[in-house]
């Protein structure tokens, strides 16, 4: 038995996301099923709705900032109950006995994760993501999202808030660090915030410069307009870790020399070859690293949304009907987003 849904897919590379129905499975003993309110456009939906990846399978509901409540649990089920805000992110299943996900490292699941969508769940059948009404989720691949959150903010949380959390923990970044942030978008306003609540000096890299002030106002201490190269000349030697938040191919080489000794650059968004080459001087002069991050592990996370809870912290969203979702990615791709779009769920059948 399954359960009908309803949702946005995409059918190609090429076509716009319309209506699509479709089926959820039947509960398993250890699944939370969860009316969706709130689902998060990130620029990976972009990506993959597109092809931009070359491994997309259609039709595919992309969303994999989901925030719901639980309309029904499994017996097996001890973590919630009918009611709860719940969140699912950018994973829904792993092998859960790998030495990857024994740590608490589901992303790097040695078998591979399953993801929310634009993948086969672990009995082959395609995953849909969160532009839809419903969604079923094994139970340990959920999370509580703290009372306090405004829950609509809170979704970007589940994939822009713990892709940059998990490289600032695992970098151990605290009051003495220095952190620089490269693109003002939904990562990196969430890398911002995140960076400054842990006691950070936060320095944010962009190429818009209309940007300064939400820059300041979402806790930047420093801009750098990153194709003014005096502005650049006067961070040299800097920072402990950047993270780069860059969509698309660029040059990072300008930023290397940013780094401080044993600083590291950490590429969250750009997937593939970088050209041109990276440059092994300033890396080698000062024991510097290039290195890459996947969103974060479901314990992670988890501890990622307590901290927000106790500090207040969500995403700066706008709020769009599911209808509007064709033109949200065209803005995207202009970095004109301020600097979330997250769906309202309610207008799924407007
Ligand atoms: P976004 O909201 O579109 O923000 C990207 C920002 O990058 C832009 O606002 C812009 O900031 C800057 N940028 C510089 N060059 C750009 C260009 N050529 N085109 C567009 N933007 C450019 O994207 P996002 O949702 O934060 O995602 C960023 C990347 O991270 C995407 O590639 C996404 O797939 C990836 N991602 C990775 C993970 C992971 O686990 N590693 C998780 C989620 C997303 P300025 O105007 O300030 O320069
Ligand atoms: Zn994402």
């Amino acid at each position: 038995m399954t359960m009908k849904a309803h949702g946005y897919a995409t059918h190609s590379a090429t076509s716009p996301l319309i209506p699509f129905q479709f089926e959820r499975r039947d509960p398993r003993p250890d699944d939370v099923t969860i009316e969706i309110l709130f689902c998060g456009v990130c620029h990976s939906d972009l990506h993959q709705a597109r092809d931009n990846w070359s491994n997309s399978i259609y039709p595919m509901v992309p969303g994999h900032e989901i925030i719901g409540r639980v309309i029904a649990v499994g017996p097996e089920v001890t973590r919630f109950r009918q009611g709860d805000h719940v969140g699912v992110g950018c994973m829904v299943d792993s092998c859960l006995e790998c030495d990857a996900c024994e740590d608490g490292l589901e992303q790097y699941c040695r078998c591979g994760a399953t993801y929310t969508y634009n993948a086969l769940d672990r009995d082959g059948a395609p995953t849909y993501g969160g532009y839809s009404d419903r969604i079923v989720v094994k139970e340990k691949f959920v999370v509580k999202i703290p009372d306090r959150l405004d829950l609509k903010a809170a979704a970007p949380l589940l994939c822009a808030g713990i892709t940059t959390w998990s490289p600032l923990r695992h970098w151990n970044v605290g009051e003495d660090s220095k952190v620089a942030v490269v693109g003002l978008g939904g990562l990196g306003h969430m890398a911002i915030k995140l960076a400054k609540a842990l006691g950070a000096h936060v320095t944010l890299f962009t190429r818009s410069p209309g940007k300064t002030q939400d820059a300041r106002r979402l806790g930047a201490d420093e801009i750098v307009l990153s194709a003014d190269e005096s502005q650049m000349a006067g961070v040299i030697g800097k920072f402990d870790l950047i993270i780069d938040t860059v969509p698309y191919i660029h040059d990072v080489n300008p930023y290397m020399p940013t780094l401080t000794i044993n600083g590291t650059l950490v590429l969250v968004g750009y997937l593939g070859g970088l050209e041109p080459a990276l440059n092994t001087v300033p890396m080698i002069m000062g024991r510097k690293s290039v290195a890459g991050s996947l969103i974060g592990g479901i314990k992670e996370t988890q501890e990622m949304f307590d901290f927000c809870g106790k500090h207040g912290i969500v995403s700066d969203i706008e709020v769009i009907k599911m209808r509007d979702v064709n033109e949200a990615y065209e803005r995207l791709l202009k970095s004109d987003v301020k600097y979330r779009f997250v769906i309202d769920m309610a207008s799924l059948r407007d």
